[in-house]
Parts: C-alpha cells; sequence; structure tokens
C-alpha cells in the first residue's frame, strides 16, 4: 500500500483512529481503489460546517479527489470493518464490501465522527460484489439520511456524493458513484457477531469497552457493562424505531448488520416512507414474506437484539446457563419498554399532554380507520392541525367524523389547546421524501439534471415548516403510481 503519495495535506481533517487499534482481527488496513474520473455531485456544506470542515480554499476538483478516494486526506488510516450478519434470518460472513472508512475526525468540540466512502472498490469482505455503488442509490441515501436527519431521527448523514466516471454492471450498466458517510459509528449488532464467531474472549471485552467509551461513557462504572451496554441499546433502538413509526419509514433491510450500537440509523437500501397507510406495507423487492413491512419493525428489532445479547453471554455471567437466565430476562423487557414508549409516541402525534384512560383505544380507533380508508399517512395526522391537506377519503367516512369530535374535545380537556397543537406541529411533519418524487428527481439527476433533486432536498430539510408555495409536495403518488418496490444490493 502506497498511501504515502495519495496523501493531501493541509485539509483540516482532525483524525483520531481509535478503530484502527482494535485488534487486527476487526478489520483490513486497505485503501480505497482510485476511480477514472470523478466528479462532485453534491456536497453538504452545512454538515461540513457541524465537523468543522472548512474547503473553502479547495477547489471543486480537489474535492472530487478526495471524496472518491483518489486523494487521501492526511492522517487517515484507510481500513475495511470486519463484520457478521442475519439477513433474512441467515447468518453471514460479511464485513466492508464496498466500503472504507477513512478515519474518526474530532470536530472542534472534540465529537467523534466516522468518515467513511461507500462504493469505493473491493475489498476482502467483497465476496462476489464489485465494490462500487451506483449514482441512484447514492443520491437516494443521501437524500433520505438528510430527511431523517431533518425529521429529529438520528442517523447516520452524508456529506458527498461522487460520480466516478466508470459504470457499474447491474441489470444494466449504471453511472458509478461513492457517498461519504459520517456516523458517530460504524459499530453493528454484526460487529458483535463477527467477534463472538471468532470465540475471541479478550476482543468481546475490548468491543464491550469500547462501544461504551464511545457511545455510553456514562456507563463505565457500572458493575456489568455487558449488561449495561445491552440495555443502553436496546434504549436507544426502541427509541429509534417508535421514531420511524411516527414518521411512516420503512428502512426496508434490518439486518443485524444494518442496526447500529447508537442508535442511528443505517444503511439507507430499499428504504421508503408510506403513504397510504396499511400495516404490512413492504417495499423492498426482495423481502416477499413481509419480515421487514412496516408494522414488523419491533418485532424485528426484538428479534435482532436478542441476536446481541446473545454475542454477550460469556460475558453477561461466567455460569453460562445463569447468563441465559439473564439474558432472556432483559431481552423479555423489550415487549412493554416498546408499548410505552410507541404510546408516548402516538400520544405527541395527536396532541395529548395529560393521560385518560381511552387514550390508547383512541389511537388504535384511529389507525383503524385510516387503514380502512387508506388514507395518507403523513397527512392525516397534519390534517388534524389545520385541515390544509390535500382531500382523502377518510374525511369522509361518518365514523371518522365523529372520531374528530371526540378527539377535539379531549385535546381541550385538562390542558391546553395551544400546547397540544404545538406539540403535534413538532412531532407530525408536513413533508417526507415521497416516493414518486424521490423517484423523479433521481432520474432527472441520472441525467445530469439536479434541479429537481435540490429542490426536493430543500423541502425535506425543512419538514415542520409550512411554506404554501410548497403543497404540491405533499400529494400522495397519483393512483396508478401506487405500487411501489425499491432496489438493494446496487
Ligand atoms: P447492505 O445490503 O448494503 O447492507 O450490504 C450487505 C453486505 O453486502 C455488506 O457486507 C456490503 O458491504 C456488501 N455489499 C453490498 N453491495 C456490494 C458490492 N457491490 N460489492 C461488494 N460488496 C457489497
Ligand atoms: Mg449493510
Amino acid at each position: 500500500m502506497r498511501l504515502t503519495t495519495r496523501m493531501m495535506k493541509n485539509l483540516n481533517f482532525n483524525f483520531d483512529n481509535t478503530y484502527a487499534n482494535l485488534p487486527d482481527l476487526m478489520s483490513t488496513k486497505l485503501a480505497p481503489i482510485a476511480v477514472k474520473k470523478p466528479e462532485l455531485i453534491i456536497f453538504n456544506k452545512e454538515l461540513a460546517d457541524e465537523l468543522n470542515l472548512d474547503f473553502s480554499n479547495i477547489n471543486v476538483q480537489e474535492l472530487a479527489e478526495i471524496f472518491s478516494g483518489n486523494k487521501l486526506p492526511e492522517g487517515s488510516v484507510p481500513l475495511a470493518q470486519a463484520y457478521c450478519g442475519h439477513q433474512f434470518g441467515h447468518f453471514v460472513m460479511l464485513g466492508d464490501g464496498r466500503a472504507i472508512l477513512l478515519g474518526e475526525h474530532l470536530n472542534k468540540q472534540g465529537k467523534r465522527f466516522d468518515v467513511q466512502l461507500k462504493g469505493s472498490g473491493q475489498t476482502p469482505y467483497s465476496r462476489n460484489g464489485d465494490g462500487r455503488a451506483a449514482l441512484g442509490p447514492m443520491l437516494r441515501e443521501y437524500l433520505i439520511s438528510e430527511a431523517i436527519h431533518a425529521l429529529n431521527i438520528p442517523t447516520t448523514r452524508s456529506l458527498a456524493v461522487v460520480s466516478t466516471g466508470e459504470d457499474v454492471q447491474r441489470e444494466t450498466n449504471l453511472k458509478g458513484a461513492i457517498l461519504t458517510r459520517i456516523a458517530s459509528s460504524h459499530l453493528r449488532v454484526g460487529t458483535f457477531q463477527y467477534v463472538a464467531a471468532k470465540q475471541d474472549l479478550e476482543t468481546l471485552k475490548k468491543l464491550v469497552h469500547y462501544s461504551v467509551d464511545r457511545h455510553y461513557p456514562e456507563l463505565k462504572d457500572e458493575p456489568n457493562l455487558a449488561i449495561s451496554l445491552f440495555k443502553a441499546v436496546m434504549k436507544k433502538q426502541i427509541k429509534l424505531i417508535v421514531n420511524w413509526m411516527r414518521v411512516s419509514f420503512i428502512h426496508g433491510v434490518m439486518n443485524t448488520d444494518n442496526m447500529t450500537i447508537s442508535g442511528e440509523t443505517i444503511d439507507y437500501g430499499p428504504c421508503a416512507f408510506m403513504d397510504q397507510y396499511d400495516p404490512k406495507t413492504v417495499f423492498s423487492s426482495i423481502d416477499h414474506y413481509g419480515r421487514y413491512a412496516f408494522t414488523n419493525q419491533p418485532v424485528i428489532a426484538n428479534w435482532n437484539l436478542a441476536r446481541f445479547v446473545e454475542t454477550l453471554l460469556p460475558l453477561i455471567n461466567p455460569d453460562q446457563e445463569q447468563a441465559l437466565k439473564i439474558a432472556e430476562n432483559l431481552i423479555g423487557e423489550f415487549d412493554d419498554l416498546y408499548q410505552d414508549a410507541f404510546h408516548e409516541i402516538m400520544k405527541k402525534k395527536l396532541g395529548f399532554i395529560t393521560d385518560e384512560d381511552n387514550d390508547k383505544m383512541k389511537i388504535n380507533s384511529l389507525l383503524k380507520l385510516m387503514h380502512k380508508n387508506q388514507s395518507d399517512y403523513t397527512n392525516t395526522f397534519r390534517y388534524l392541525i389545520n385541515k390544509k391537506t390535500p382531500q382523502d377519503k377518510l374525511l369522509n367516512d361518518p365514523d371518522f367524523i365523529i372520531w374528530e369530535n371526540e378527539w377535539q374535545k379531549r385535546i381541550e380537556r385538562n390542558q391546553s389547546k395551544e400546547e397540544a397543537i404545538k406539540l403535534m406541529m413538532q412531532n407530525n411533519p408536513i413533508f417526507i421524501p415521497r416516493n414518486h418524487l424521490v423517484e423523479e428527481a433521481l432520474s432527472d439527476a441520472n441525467d445530469g439534471n439536479m434541479e429537481k433533486f435540490e429542490k426536493l432536498l430543500k423541502v425535506i430539510k425543512a419538514p415542520y415548516h409550512d411554506h404554501t408555495d410548497q403543497f404540491m409536495y405533499t400529494n400522495p403518488a397519483p393512483t396508478g403510481d401506487r405500487v411501489y418496490k425499491t432496489f438493494c444490493g446496487t
């Protein structure tokens, strides 16, 4: 590896690479494979500012060289991480097959961020893949991750997309691209599964310490770090999933390698936001059995967390029978914790500040009415706030009219209506990246026209702000356009 010739000085990255110092089995040190003709397609200036990365003295071509991996910023120790994963329930050895971690950057507040290139060429973990990514899916990840962030939901972010000037072969030939992903870390449930599969107890201990240090430093004096880490991750994941449910986000591939220890949303493949409310909605073209359907997301989170706790058994208690009992009790808490968190978030969506006995029933009957009428999920909740939403069949349903009357009385009883509406406005977005608009924007972007993409990005970056001139972005897809599938692995 002759990295020195590719190093670029005086970029203000402030690297402090701790992952590279973990035991060797956890990663392979290697550089991204250079590409033919990198061109900067989009750059996230706002995120660069948050990272205190000032590229104002660097020209666009140099930026393209950096964010394609052709040039490496000084201080980078590039590597591919090893991990495993249960994909659709089947255990597989994986790892970064098309990604390279450039390093961990510290901003001025000392906050640590992984800087990773996705689509950067083959690695020892590529299996049969080409290590590359296509422009459409990378722009899609950029857009959706920025939407999730703007919705106040933890997520990895996107700093840049660069086209490579090379084709990638999928069903057809597509333009190649590389995404720069920023994450608080890339530690996954699958990372623990990898170390557990290697049966390397020392490394497992190190990984637990490392994860606590990096994400849950407040736990460092707890008597059993593995147990405390597990509980903390479970809480974070529950918070994440109820927020996905709040905004109708369907991840699409909740494999254990796509579940982070930090609680950030990661790996935007066949994900999408649901328009018409149907709990069984699936978008992924390869999810034939609805494993990752909207309503199944908590069930799968629970399942993935069970896989996580299994990896920790040797550290939970030296007596494995005891350890198993403890683990079962830990995972057994998921259902109640999730139900409580879900109830709390639905209360916010409906403006319930106080508690009333019938709240659960009210929430459920609205969801049933929405399902029956195939109502637009996002618009229904916004309708309750100010009635300024596109027509929806639900609004003429006599049962809904009764429901709405009762809801009106409920939010005016024992609480301030203004406060209720304020709470609803903070929790019910006006704008989500609607699938038909995303597809239109990506199709144009693929032909070199970024106008629709930029406009959509602007709208989804302020999802709770009412702009009347953006009303068209609240329309669900025309009826003929409604069957929607996304394709992953591209
Ligand atoms: P994902 O579905 O994006 O979570 O990826 C699952 C696994 O497949 C990860 O280990 C990826 O690194 C790997 N992978 C996906 N696409 C490719 C590709 N084009 N080349 C090599 N590895 C890939
Ligand atoms: Mg993945």
